[in-house]
């Protein structure tokens, strides 16, 4: 047998790197970062498969720079399967320092605001207009959709939206542009609807469905040696300032910070808006046609084979 021969785990083990890969270069759907509108989605059910148990993904994370560093005080399994154990974060006792002794509404009270760690929730979605509406993609939003959505599947009359045949679209209204934007006025549709109504259309979803990169393969933590030095790096950005070593020479030795950070945050302030920028542009977000949304009802419908292949996802 030659060296280069590959047996049945070989290529096992090949094709799980190569999806951890694909699953890797995955980037969040999000409405264009500079425009108003409302985008028709639908939230995807839990894949039980997976184990799943809610539809969406929950995790904290901190912003420095415009780039999310996933916080080291939370416990959740990694993208390569293994377990991180809540641990103390260098970020989060930065921020308490600030908070400790900022004044309310200060700079550094405003510093300690961006800093800290963020709710961020995942969902799976699919888009309608899509040129495959059963292309899944992944959403990420922060506490106030999940808050308006915790709302509707608990104490609203839609009921379980998220039901793949008794569920409902959903309006993704987006109001405001950049950081000022918000989801607030979203709805879900007015009418209970099946997902598709053909089988095929079905019989795709539910495939990709299973095949969909799990939540936790957008976890990767950084050590705390890394996030201390981003951190570090952050704050001394292209500025030699002496008061900034003493400041973070305050961080590292966990002493209360005492030099003000004023001139600071309008850097950091600056820095944030011109990576954001970048992002945006790098990130190139799809352009949705709206003339698609409307659903074409005439479709042929095969309930009974409809409802075998919805049965069987949910059993
Ligand atoms: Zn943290």
């Amino acid at each position: 047998m030659s060296e280069f021969e590959m047996n049945q785990d070989d290529y096992k083990e090949l094709i799980d790197a190569m999806r951890k890969d694909k699953a890797k270069q995955k980037v969040f759907w999000s409405p264009p970062g500079d425009k108003e509108g409302t985008y028709k989605i639908r939230f995807l059910p839990p894949v039980k498969k997976n184990n799943e148990k809610v539809f969406y993904f929950h995790h904290k994370v901190h912003w420095i720079n415009g780039k999310g560093y996933e916080c080291l005080n939370q416990t959740l399994i990694d993208k390569d399967g293994n377990l991180h154990e809540a641990e103390e974060c260098p970020i989060c006792n930065a921020v308490s320092k600030l908070y400790a002794t900022a004044e309310k509404g200060s700079d550094d009270y405003k510093l300690a605001g961006m800093l800290k760690a963020k709710d961020r929730y995942i969902y799976r979605i699919i888009i309608r207009g899509n040129p495959d509406e059963t292309k899944i993609e992944y959403f990420e939003s922060g506490k106030k959709l999940f808050e308006l959505l915790y709302h509707i599947l608990t104490e609203s009359d839609f009921g379980m939206i998220i039901d793949l045949k008794n569920g409902r679209d959903f309006s993704l209204v987006k109001v405001g542009t950049g950081a000022q934007s918000n989801y607030d006025t979203s709805t879900p549709s007015a009418n209970v609807s099946m997902i598709f109504n053909d089988k095929e259309s079905i019989a795709k979803l539910l495939k990709n469905l299973e095949e969909a990169p799990k939540f936790n393969s957008f976890v990767e933590f950084k050590d705390a040696q890394t996030l201390k030095q981003t951190l570090k790096k952050f704050l001394t950005h292209s500025d030699e300032d002496e008061e900034e070593d003493e400041l973070i020479a305050n961080f590292e030795n966990s002493e209360k910070v005492q030099q003000p950070v004023e001139k600071k945050v309008e850097k950091v302030a600056a820095t944030v808006t011109s990576a954001k920028a970048q992002k945006v542009e790098k990130n190139k977000p799809q352009v949705i046609d709206t003339s698609d949304f409307v659903k074409d009802d005439e479709e042929e419908q095969e309930p009974d084979e409809i409802d075998k292949l919805l049965d069987m996802f949910n059993s």
